[in-house]
């Protein structure tokens, strides 16, 4: 048997279990088929954006981690809540046949990826069904080709839903790491969080990263421990380095270090640059970020620049790109193209058009569409991403584009009130999706096409279904494997305005 093993203390069961929903045990609790410590055999029957195997006993969901949909497992239950628990696999009884062996040697601790031990196509089908399942349950919308779809809204053409556009080589492909990092026994450590927690795994090499990545991040971590540069510790707020940030241009070679610390001095920077300029070949960008708050967040607001250049540039299709620390650019370079590629197209621009780039980044896609449109116009909220959006527009010599700094659902009504009337809008929000007032703006401004790219297909459901109900046609989606590996998805809609 291949792929992933019960292990006792493989992926501890997420956060959410130690909640105030979850217990282990108590009398409001009495009448569910399991309790806390028993043993039982689960069917899994689907599988969290998470990668946890949902499965079901006498009607009860308990999410069970490592688990694949259509397999029967031995669990433990280690907690329950009125409406779902969570359980540990103790032993895998029929596998899955799209169950495969995760090759990366710290799969089972790591919270980095979650679908290694799925099939690669098996991963795209989910994906696919991801959106569909989104689509029908929180956008009300008939799908082309889903059971029950057609007779629940008459007249609504069946929206279509294309298969996930994957990778053929889907390993290597991010050119982003983000790395916490942190001590164990008083050495530094980095690497990612463990599934649910803030232990961190260290980390020799990712599999999905591209190998620029894992060796520069090696390095610093190298250059760090010579040094004896302290590790923030979350707990205490104490300790200097939170976290490395590194990114790898494939088209230029060129690589960013940032480095973010819980203060402004760094014992020996010179060295420490030193150090890393020595054994990081292709350094153009060495920065230091400053976060000393409590938070998550990963950047402060305050970055500079220790050596080099305070941008890295690189290239989609001929198109290059200037690019800051705290600045968007997606991760996936290869599938970066077709993503953009589909957006273009849904756009359906003749050279003609008035275009809106909500959530613009650095301009990345409002360059792209600007070559097809009339006028672009880009908003975006971080304004170092502004500012290379505006340098980039320079750097390719596109003119007819404009870029705010701002909210776009506080931008966008502006540029209303300024008479901008456009013909398309695209939006490409973050995980939490539109601002319901960007939306009611959408819908007073009434473009005959709206492009909408998610990375989350349940905030994209309801803003469709805003949509919907406000005069518009979700007409197709296209799922694009920017993330291999990971429960995440992207993917592209088509929309119309459905009354002149
Ligand atoms: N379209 C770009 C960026 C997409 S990521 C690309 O493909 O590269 C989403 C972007 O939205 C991020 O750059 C983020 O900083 C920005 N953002 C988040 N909230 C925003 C808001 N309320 N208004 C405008 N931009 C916002």
């Amino acid at each position: 048997m291949s792929g992933r093993r019960p292990k006792p203390q493989s992926r501890r069961p997420s956060s959410s279990a130690g909640s105030g929903k979850q217990r282990g045990g108590g009398s409001s609790l009495a009448g569910l088929p399991v309790a806390p410590g028993q043993r039982a055999v689960c069917e899994i029957v689907g599988l969290t954006h998470e990668g946890e195997g949902v499965g079901r006993i006498e009607g009860y969901t308990l999410f069970v981690c490592g688990a694949l949909p259509g397999e029967r497992v031995h669990v433990e239950v280690m907690s329950v809540g009125k409406s779902f628990g969570r359980a540990r696999m103790t032993e895998l009884l029929s596998p899955s046949a799209d169950r495969v062996a995760a090759p990366c040697p710290i799969y089972e601790a790591c919270g980095g990826c979650q679908l290694q031990h799925l099939d690669y196509a098996a991963q795209l089908k989910w994906k696919r069904q991801l959106v569909v399942d989104n689509l029908a349950r929180i956008g009300k919308l008939p799908v082309a080709g889903e059971s029950s779809a057609d007779e629940k809204m008459e007249g609504h053409p069946a929206v279509v839903v294309h298969p996930t556009v994957g990778m053929s080589e889907p390993w290597r492909y991010r050119n982003k790491a983000q790395v916490p990092i942190g001590s164990m026994e008083g050495g530094l450590v980095g690497g990612f969080y463990e599934h649910g927690s803030h232990n961190i795994v260290e980390m020799d090499a990712c599999l999905i990263q591209q190998d620029a990545n894992d060796e520069t991040v090696r390095a610093v971590k190298d250059a760090a421990r010579a040094l004896g540069i302290s590790a923030y510790n979350r707990v205490t707020g104490r300790g200097l380095l939170r976290h490395v940030v590194v990114r790898h241009a494939e088209v230029t070679g060129q690589r960013m270090v940032v480095l973010v610390t819980n203060g402004r001095d760094i014992p020996h920077t010179q060295e420490l640059v030193g150090l890393i300029r020595e054994s990081v070949p292709g350094v153009t960008s060495i920065c230091q970020n400053i976060n000393t708050s409590a938070t998550p967040v990963v950047f402060g607001d305050e970055t500079m620049v220790l050596c080099g250049e305070e941008v890295i540039y690189d290239e989609i299709g001929d198109i290059r790109f200037a690019i800051s620390p705290r600045s968007f650019f997606q991760v996936n370079p290869e599938q970066t193209k077709r993503l953009y590629s589909a957006a273009v197209d849904y756009a359906g621009l003749t050279g003609e058009e008035t275009v809106i780039d909500a959530y613009c980044g650095i301009g990345t896609i409002s360059l792209f569409l600007a070559r097809h449109a009339g006028r672009v116009y880009g908003v975006e909220i971080v304004p170092e991403a502004i500012e290379d959006a505006r340098r980039n527009a320079l750097l390719n010599g596109i003119h007819n584009v404009e870029f705010a700094v701002g909210a776009a659902e506080v931008v966008m009504p502006q540029w209303q009130k300024d008479g901008i009337s456009p013909d398309v809008i695209v939006v490409d929000p973050p995980r939490k999706g539109c601002d319901a007032a960007l939306i009611a703006t959408m819908l007073e401004l009434r473009p005959p096409r709206i492009v909408y790219v998610s990375c989350n297909p349940s905030t994209l459901a309801r803003d469709l279904r805003l949509l919907e109900d406000g005069g518009y046609r979700t007409v197709e989606v296209q799922p694009v494997d920017m993330f291999p590996h990971t429960g995440h998805v992207e993917c592209v809609a088509r929309i119309q305005r459905t009354e002149v």
